[in-house]
Parts: structure tokens; C-alpha cells; sequence
């Protein structure tokens, strides 16, 4: 062999068909570190190159007559070392160049290991944005939850447990906006002689007494306003948008409806005062108005309605 291909900087060696060595250059056999040269290419070749050689080799180079870049790794003393081959055929011969390659492959290794983490992180970012997803919508979910419980509390707080019908803290809280519109009629209704349905029949008797009257108002009033229970046996009832006389009308109808109503105890009969909003009123001046002419409607005997002057 010319010593320029036995020293070159890159191993040499030609091989037959049989893949026996024909001629190896010095530099392949210190890139190996063997001492005497080598009769098969097989006895260069770790077990796994071996069989990828096998597969791969015979076949590339009968097809095309040249193989590139075939990464192998191969024997040497110092353990395996990868290298890069290319080979040609010429002459009915296989001429191989053989390239140390432990750079590239380091390099390989590294990008290998950086692909890894990156893929880790990013299946680690994936998994935490669905746990935080997985969060906020329970976030959302318990908010909701809360805003129908506060809902529901302030329902509460605003209804008289007894009748189910508005307290007298509802009215506080919305009688103002009702009365800056104007047109606003209060009815201020009490039972007449309560105290004996109490009395005669107990306690119990009254509560029931009670919440059948909530029942008769809210029929009587239909869609004209709402009833609400102020007192023990006082109820006020709002008509928003009404005329004093419109007002008295229904106030006389709630009155006859109460008088006619089919009572459990004994009959029961309600005294009203009517009080018309304006402009400039505050609440208790009108509640102050209505219960003047519901005074009035007692004094003068009882089941009756009284208009305020
Ligand atoms: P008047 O015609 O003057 O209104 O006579 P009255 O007996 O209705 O008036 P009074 O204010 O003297 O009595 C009201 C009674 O209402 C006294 C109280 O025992 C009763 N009462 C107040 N709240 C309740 C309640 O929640 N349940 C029951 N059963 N009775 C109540
Ligand atoms: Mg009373
Ligand atoms: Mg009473």
C-alpha cells in the first residue's frame, strides 16, 4: 500500500464479496488498537453493528455500487468506538473509508438527552396547565355554588318565615326606589280583635290565621303589588304605579275578600289605612300616613278602609 494511504488521516480498507479483508491501512488499525490485521469485518464489529451490517450493507451496496454514511460502532481495545464509513465498489471489491467520529457522536448523545428533557418539560407543562384547568373550573363551579347560596341567604333574609311573604326589612330596602318613582300606595292592614283568635283557640290557631291571610292578600292583589308582613298581625301591601283611587278600590276588595273568606276559627275581619306616595315622601312618612288612617278605619268600628287626608 503507498504510505500516503497507510498514514492517511482516515482508515482504509478494502474488502471482498466474503466481506473478508483484503487490505487495511495502519491508521484503521490504530483507530482499533490491533495489532495484527484483521481477516473479516465482522471481527471489527461489535454484536449490534454486526447484524445492522448485515441487513443493511450487502443489499445497499449491490443496489447502488456505494454506502454513505454508515454509522457503526466498531471493536477497538479501548471498547467500542463509533465511526462513519463510506464505501465504494471498484473492481469487484468493497473500498471502505472509516472516519472516528466520537464528537459527533457526544454531540448526538447531547442533542439526544436535550430532546428528552424538552419533551419531559413539555409533558410536564401540559400536565400542569390541565391540573390548573382542572382548578379554575372548580374555582368557577364553587363561586357559582356560593353566589346561589348568597342568593338564597338573602332571600331569606328579606322573607317572614311564617307567611313566606316579604319583611319588613324588603320593604326598608325597596320601598325608597318605589316611592322616588311616585304613583307608589301603601295599604297598611290589621287583623281586627286578633287577640281573641289567640285567646280563645291558642297560639297555634293565630300562626295558621296568619298564613291563610297571606294567601287571601296575595289572591286579592293578583299583579297589582305585593304583601308584605310588618308586625305580628300587620301587613303592608305595596302598589307601585297606582291611583289613590284605584287604591281605595282594591283596598275595599281586599276587605270584603277577608270578610267573605271561609275562615277555620272564626271569622275574621281586617281594618286598612290607604296612603298615597309623592315625591319627597320618605318611608315613614307614608307608613306614618297610612297607619293614621288605619286608626281611623279602628275608631270608626272596624272593618273598614280609610283614605288618608
Ligand atoms: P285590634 O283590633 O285593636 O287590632 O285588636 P287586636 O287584638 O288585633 O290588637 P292587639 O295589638 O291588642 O293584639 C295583637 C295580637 O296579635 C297580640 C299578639 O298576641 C298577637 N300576635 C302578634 N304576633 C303574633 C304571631 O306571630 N302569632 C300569633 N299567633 N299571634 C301573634
Ligand atoms: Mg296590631
Ligand atoms: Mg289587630
Amino acid at each position: 500500500m503507498e504510505e500516503q494511504l497507510d498514514v492517511a488521516p482516515v482508515g482504509y480498507l478494502v474488502m471482498d464479496h466474503g466481506l473478508r479483508i483484503v487490505q487495511i491501512n495502519k491508521t484503521m488499525l490504530e483507530m482499533t488498537g490491533l495489532e495484527t490485521a484483521p481477516s473479516h469485518m465482522h471481527d471489527l464489529l461489535t454484536i449490534a453493528s454486526r447484524v445492522y451490517f448485515q441487513t443493511y450493507f450487502i443489499p445497499s451496496i449491490m443496489a447502488h455500487g456505494a454506502v454513505s454514511e454508515m454509522y457503526l460502532s466498531m471493536k477497538s481495545s479501548k471498547g467500542p468506538i463509533p465511526v462513519l464509513m463510506n464505501t465504494r465498489k471498484r473492481n469487484g471489491l468493497f473500498e471502505c473509508a472509516l472516519m472516528h467520529v466520537p464528537v459527533r457522536n457526544e454531540y448526538e448523545t447531547e442533542m439526544l438527552n436535550a430532546k428528552r428533557n424538552a419533551e419531559q418539560v413539555s409533558r410536564a407543562t401540559a400536565e400542569a396547565n390541565r391540573k390548573l384547568t382542572t382548578l379554575l373550573d372548580e374555582v368557577e363551579y364553587r363561586k357559582s355554588e356560593l353566589n346561589v347560596l348568597n342568593n338564597r341567604l338573602k332571600e331569606l333574609t328579606v322573607t317572614d318565615v311564617l307567611t313566606g311573604l316579604k319583611n319588613r326589612r324588603y320593604l326598608e330596602e325597596f320601598l325608597p326606589e318605589l316611592i322616588e318613582d311616585g304613583g307608589t300606595a301603601l295599604l297598611m292592614i290589621d287583623i281586627d280583635f286578633f287577640k281573641k283568635v289567640n285567646d280563645s283557640y291558642g297560639h297555634h290557631a293565630g300562626d295558621i290565621v296568619l298564613k291563610n291571610l297571606a294567601e287571601v292578600l296575595e289572591a286579592a292583589i293578583g299583579k297589582a303589588g305585593f304583601a308584605t308582613r310588618v308586625g305580628g298581625e300587620e301587613f303592608v301591601v305595596v302598589l307601585p304605579a297606582i291611583n289613590l283611587e284605584r287604591a281605595e278600590d282594591l283596598a275595599e276588595h281586599i276587605r270584603e275578600r277577608v270578610e267573605l273568606h271561609d275562615w277555620p276559627y272564626q271569622p275574621i275581619t281586617v281594618s286598612i289605612g290607604v296612603a298615597q306616595g309623592l315625591k319627597g315622601h320618605s318611608i315613614s312618612e307614608m307608613l306614618q300616613h297610612a297607619d293614621a288612617a288605619l286608626y281611623e278605619s279602628k275608631n270608626a268600628g272596624r272593618n273598614k278602609v280609610t283614605v288618608a287626608s
